[in-house]
């Protein structure tokens, strides 16, 4: 047996805890075993291949545990809307058969970061596929100036912030009147939430859209008071930002996909 034989093929399976993931996991694995395959007990790097067995959600806490892998991910969809995912339960077999004939290609999905800075100078950095969101951690409106490559924008004032990535186009920015974004345009969307526009206070209404090396400035007005940043739906609070600074990552995640798959046509099934 030469060396390329011997090597091992391990794979991971990351699941939710419903039933039915917990199910197609145990199938899954056992169908993988019997095609060559050793599945991990724990995720590291040294496996080709993460499956996630879930929903949107499943997967975006995958990729946030694992931090940000080059392993490649397939998601298997039991979940509601599985907007990431690419296989079926009912199709296992067929999804190791092309997985072996090597019949898929990868789609980079770009990622964003936040570098948090508070008043005592500590700095804290985030990733995110789909979005980092800024908010009020109280009820109340906030204040935030906003500057683009370092030029003063605007003086935000309502609900919030988001900035999504391309793939993060459908989720919560979609939501909020956001456009869908194809994930091949790498880009940053700053969308708003709830903007005040008065004679008050004058805020952009409608998203912003920035090439991929410009980063967001974002300087709340009072330091004080309490904000809520969210990195794909995980809640963290600060009583002291200084700033925080937004951009694209310089890595991507991967997604295997296979024949027949078109961005356009899930948007089509998935929203229409
Ligand atoms: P969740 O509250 O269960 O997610 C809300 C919905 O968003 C789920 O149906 C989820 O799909 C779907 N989703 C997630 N990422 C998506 C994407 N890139 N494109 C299209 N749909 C997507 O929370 P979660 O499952 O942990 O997901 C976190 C994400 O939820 C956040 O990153 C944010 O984008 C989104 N979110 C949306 C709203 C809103 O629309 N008002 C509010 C909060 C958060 P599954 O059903 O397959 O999980
Ligand atoms: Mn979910």
């Amino acid at each position: 047996m030469n060396s390329s034989q011997m090597k091992k093929r391990i794979v991971y399976i990351h699941t939710n805890d419903t039933e039915v993931s917990i199910k197609t996991k145990n199938l899954l694995k056992v169908k993988l075993e019997k095609s060559g395959f050793t599945v991990a007990d724990d995720f590291s790097d040294s496996a080709e291949l993460a499956i996630c067995v879930g929903g949107d959600g499943a997967f975006l806490g995958a990729v946030h545990k694992f931090g940000f892998p080059h392993v490649p991910f397939i998601g298997i969809n039991t979940g509601h809307l599985g907007f990431f995912q690419e296989i079926h339960p009912e199709q296992l077999d067929e999804f190791i058969f092309n997985y072996k004939q090597n019949k898929y290609t990868l789609q980079p999905l770009s990622t964003v970061k936040a570098c948090v800075v508070t008043e005592s100078g500590e700095t804290k950095e985030y990733r995110a596929l789909n979005e980092v969101l800024i908010k009020s951690a109280q009820c109340r409106s906030i204040h935030l100036n906003i500057s683009i490559g370092g030029s003063f924008i605007e003086r935000f004032s309502g609900d919030g912030i988001l900035v999504a990535t391309s793939a993060g186009s459908t989720g919560y920015n979609y939501s909020l009147g956001g456009s869908i974004v194809d994930p091949r345009l790498k880009l940053l969307q700053v969308t708003p939430i709830a903007p005040m526009n008065t004679t008050a206070y004058r805020s952009f209404t409608s998203s912003i859209l920035l090439p991929s090396d410009m980063e967001i400035g974002i300087i709340p007005e009072f330091v004080m008071q309490e904000l809520c940043i969210a990195v794909d739906g995980i809640e963290y609070k600060y009583d002291d930002v200084k700033e925080i600074n937004i951009s694209l990552a310089g890595t991507a995640v991967n997604l295997l996909r296979f024949e027949g798959y078109d961005f356009w046509n899930k948007v089509k099934t998935k929203f229409l």
